[in-house]
């Protein structure tokens, strides 16, 4: 059998190549470092955690990155394995000893009879005669690659940094205060005209909401990352309120074109709108609100929103240099590149988000791979599984628009809101409220989740 080829020796690009080989694929995986560095690695090992070390919560049965390792260690892991191997103290949540899992991931490679390490940049579009190569390059891709896939996607197709506003779960938003209503009744594109929702407030509530952000404890940036020309249309919205009190109330906050049905005769003096931000509708972002507060200041800052005390958040805003496709565009349902589809991506680069998530796809990309290469057709995991509503979020179940209409992509982590809803069983006699319901919802979720994972995993040839 010819090899397939992995770039990029990281999460994603190790779990590639060991998915691989355990099919009985030779495979040749290609890795930068020490030959050349990224601004965040600071070894030459694979699999390095560049910042924390914690792979997140361990909890397969209420928690969505918990579900993602168990459906991870049912198809046999690498990153998974050595992870459980190098365990640290940390509660809850699965943490690691960097140094000890980055050399076990290493050895598990090196010792592998079907998996060859070449250390040196692929800088530019993969020799022709590799007909089968995954690309798992990271958010800090190299230029000449990250150039090169650009010249072939075209120039809107590849980003260089994310700028991420939260996003709420729908069933958290009060819909006693929050009403339905796009800008001067507008239909967008496909919408239909109260497409939005809006969250008023008043001139009080406003300036106590800029006097918070304007307090709030932000994230710096790091040294390389303040070159990156980010700032151009994407200012954070705490900078927005430095520049002046008014700004944001001309900007993402304008109360212009909107009515408030609970009380139609007072104009609010500003207003939040959330747009749905996946096809199930379980999803919605705040529209304009990217942001550098770090994340207990984001959570309790935009509580102080009317309409979204109780908001729960399935991920917090962000903006950082991170190199990643407009995959929904880009990308087919088994992660190759339409435009060239000999190339497959994994990782970060497809907007996952994450070590755990980013090795998750590049387990899916192994997987996919080696079976094309063996003549089979790829088997796709169920949307119901950790694995399938993340492949949706990355090939297409995104489905959020900016303010010009056009489809926007943003990385994003595992979440229960990527996930089709679930019916929870009644028991005679009892009704679940508030938290108790949320969990039994999460519960039902997991549990038909870890289900139709391992019916796919049996079915599939493992
Ligand atoms: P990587 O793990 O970065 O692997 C990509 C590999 O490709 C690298 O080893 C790189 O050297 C190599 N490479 C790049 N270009 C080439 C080329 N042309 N030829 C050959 N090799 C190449 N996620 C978390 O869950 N927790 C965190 O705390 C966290 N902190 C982060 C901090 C920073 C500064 C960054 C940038 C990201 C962070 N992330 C974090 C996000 C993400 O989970 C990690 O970046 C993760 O490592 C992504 O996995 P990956 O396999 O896609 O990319």
């Amino acid at each position: 059998l010819r090899p397939i080829h992995v770039i990029g020796g990281g999460l994603a690009g190790s779990e590639a190549a060991w998915q691989i080989a355990r099919r009985g694929v030779p495979v040749v995986l290609h890795e930068m470092r020490p030959v050349r560095a990224t601004d965040a690695h600071k070894t030459d090992g694979l699999a390095e955690l560049v910042c924390s070390n914690s792979f997140r919560s361990d909890d397969a049965e209420a928690n969505a990155v918990g579900l993602l390792h168990a459906e991870m260690r049912m198809a046999d892991s690498l990153i998974m394995a050595m992870g459980d191997r190098h365990q640290v103290p940390a509660g809850g949540a699965l943490a690691v000893d960097r140094d000890g899992f980055s050399a076990a991931v290493t050895a598990a490679l090196e010792a592998h009879p079907l998996v060859t390490i070449e250390r040196g940049e692929i800088a530019g579009l993969p020799p022709e005669d590799w007909d089968n190569v995954i690309v798992a390059t990271g958010p800090l891709t190299s230029a000449a690659l990250a150039d090169a896939v650009r010249g072939l996607t075209g120039e809107d197709s590849l980003a260089f940094f994310d700028a991420i506003a939260p996003i709420v779960h729908f069933d958290s938003i009060d819909r006693s205060i929050a009403w339905f209503q796009s800008r001067y009744d507008k239909p967008g594109p496909g919408g239909t005209g109260a497409d939005y929702l809006n969250c008023p407030m008043t001139e009080a509530e406003y300036n106590a909401f800029v006097d918070a952000l304007i307090a709030g404890e932000k994230t710096e940036f790091k040294e390389w990352e303040a070159s990156t020309p980010y700032f151009d249309g994407c200012l954070p919205i705490e900078v927005m309120a430095e520049r002046g009190r008014e700004t944001l109330r001309f900007g993402p906050m304008k109360p212009v074109g909107l009515t408030n049905p609970n009380d139609p005769t007072v104009k609010p003096y500003a207003i939040v709108q959330l747009r749905q931000d996946n096809a199930l509708g379980t999803l919605y972002n705040m529209v304009g609100f990217q942001t550098k507060l770090k994340y207990g200041a984001q959570t309790a800052i935009f509580r102080m929103i009317p309409g979204l005390q109780n908001a729960e958040f399935a991920r917090l805003g962000g903006l950082h240099r991170n190199t990643f496709l407009n995959s929904p565009k880009l990308l087919d349902g088994s992660l190759r590149l339409k435009a060239m589809p000999r190339l497959r991506f994994a990782g970060q680069i497809t907007g996952c988000e994450g070590y755990v998530e980013s090795a998750s796809i590049g387990l899916l990309a192994g997987r996919f791979a080696a079976a094309e290469r063996l003549g089979e057709a790829p088997s796709l995991p169920p949307p119901t599984t950790a694995f399938g509503a993340l492949l949706g979020h990355i090939t297409g179940g995104h489905l959020s628009a900016d303010e010009g209409g056009n489809r926007s992509f943003q990385p994003m982590n595992v979440n229960f809101g990527l996930f089709p809803p679930v019916t929870v069983p009644k028991e005679p006699g009892k009704r679940l409220r508030g938290s108790e319901k949320t969990l039994a919802k999460k519960h039902a979720l997991t549990a038909r989740a870890r289900a139709d994972a391992a019916a796919w995993l049996a079915g599939a040839v493992a």
